[in-house]
């Protein structure tokens, strides 16, 4: 039985262990499972600990890294993992195009206890372009991908099954200006063009549901006609994609799969909470798994910011699980410097929706208080990064000052409370929240 069809039946060990960490009713959690409105991807070849994603939990980051053709090292990748679990991402995906693809994935499923996600299709259509070309991959070079991807301990993968023929008809009379952005995407839509025939991963659902079930990964339903462009957004390609992936999470439901569906994209701040409210109306609240979205197209270099924009609001609106966006976005292959301001600004979107859908408040009444006393450790301790606050913190501090070098002698937290003291009839906010 899968994890889905256990839960079905009653609490398993990683449910309680996701409402241990979430803080809620082990019940809430097993009937989300056993709905689909949760997911905890868990190969058992893996066995991460147990991160939950869904509905009534904690807005979950995941942070992509991998190697590409023109720059190949498996320390920086492993680096680069440290550093996403350091910060605190919930997930990572190994999304490798260059090199020893297999050894750098296996390397990092080695490497980390969060779940691990990865999109087969990358590895076997780069293989087929050396070969020959992406178009001449058939059904098997598919689906071995997958079965290789499972045997080694994956426990999500990205499958773009939600484009088809018609999509691909749909995308030949749009207006759009970006066509299709996303690489699998990409490979199928030139595959079902250049062969004439239904994208493998939907005409054969059905084995792929079987190989989840036997391998038990969990599917991130892929958006391959995500608008790359906020011209491109929520448009009709986008959205029938949407409807299928739709019809296709119920069909995994009923096959105890666990199935998530990915989201834009590059999406204008007013068109945010329509595609979370969509994608929960279409896919019977199945976990949103929304990659940004990118609020606007002209600021490459700080797309971990535009990105984290709107990951905020489409979390406050229902989003699930973000894909952190580095500052290397469109330009080149992050660095770990770039993950870590990346995952650092997924986390804070994370984190400001959370507050607003009522999780977290502790730790920001918690920094507050620790500001009102001018305690720094106790600053540093809250933080998301430690590390900035320290070293801004250090930046031309006076040591016989008890504030910082913005005010200097006039801090005014400093003034504030000491006649307050004075005036000795301070109402105490203690007992209030957090
Ligand atoms: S010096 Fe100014 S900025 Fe610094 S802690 Fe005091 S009030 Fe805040």
């Amino acid at each position: 039985m899968t994890l889905m069809q256990r839960a079905a039946k009653g609490l398993t060990s990683e449910v309680r262990a996701v409402a241990k960490r979430e803080g809620v009713d082990p019940e809430l959690v097993r009937r989300g499972v056993a709905k689909g409105r949760i997911i905890i991807p868990c190969n058992p070849i893996h066995s991460p600990e147990p991160c939950g994603i869904g509905e009534g939990l904690g807005v979950k980051v995941n942070v992509n890294i991998g190697t590409s053709r023109d720059h190949i090292s498996l320390k920086e990748e492993l680096q680069k993992a440290r550093i996403a679990v350091h910060y605190g991402a919930d997930a990572l995906m190994d999304l490798s195009t260059g090199g020893d693809i297999d050894r750098v994935r296996r390397a990092i499923l080695k490497e980390v206890r969060i779940p691990v996600g990865t999109v087969p299709i990358y590895q076997t259509g780069l293989r087929m372009a050396r070969e020959s070309a992406v178009v001449d991959m058939d059904e098997d070079d598919i689906f071995n991908g997958i079965i290789k991807h499972a045997r080694d301990g994956v426990d999500f993968m990205t499958v773009h099954c939600g484009i088809t023929q018609e999509s691909v008809s749909w995308l030949k009379r749009s207006t759009r200006i970006t066509d299709v952005v996303s690489r699998g995407g990409a490979f199928l839509v030139a595959w079902i063009l250049h062969n004439d025939k239904e994208n493998p991963l939907y005409e054969n659902f059905d084995y792929l549901l079987e190989l989840a079930k036997e391998h038990e990964f969990a599917l991130s339903l892929g958006d391959g006609l995500r608008p790359g462009c906020v011209h491109d957004a929520t448009d009709a390609p986008q959205l029938q994609e949407l409807f299928i992936l739709g019809d296709l999470v119920k069909r995994a439901r009923k096959k105890g799969v666990q199935a998530m569906v990915e989201g834009p994209g590059h999406v204008p701040l007013d068109q945010i909470e329509a595609n979370v409210r969509i994608e929960k109306s279409v896919c019977d609240g199945a976990p949103f798994y929304v990659l940004g979205p990118l609020v606007t197209d002209i600021a490459p270099g700080y797309d971990h910011i535009t990105a984290a924009i709107g990951g905020a609001l489409a979390a406050y609106h229902g989003a699930d699980f973000l894909c952190y966006v580095t500052p290397s976005e469109h330009l080149s292959l992050p660095t770990p410097e770039d993950v870590r301001e990346g995952v650092i600004a997924s986390k804070i979107a994370a984190h400001a929706a959370d507050l607003a859908r009522g999780r977290g408040r502790e730790r920001d009444d918690a920094m507050a208080k620790a500001r009102k006393e001018l305690d720094w450790e106790a600053m540093f301790a809250q933080s998301i990064d430690p590390d900035k606050a320290r070293t801004y913190r250090s930046r031309g501090h006076n040591e016989d000052s008890e504030g910082c070098s913005m005010c200097g002698d006039v801090c005014a937290i400093k003034i504030v409370k000491e006649y307050l003291r004075k005036e000795g009839s301070r109402p105490r906010i203690e007992g209030k929240r957090g």
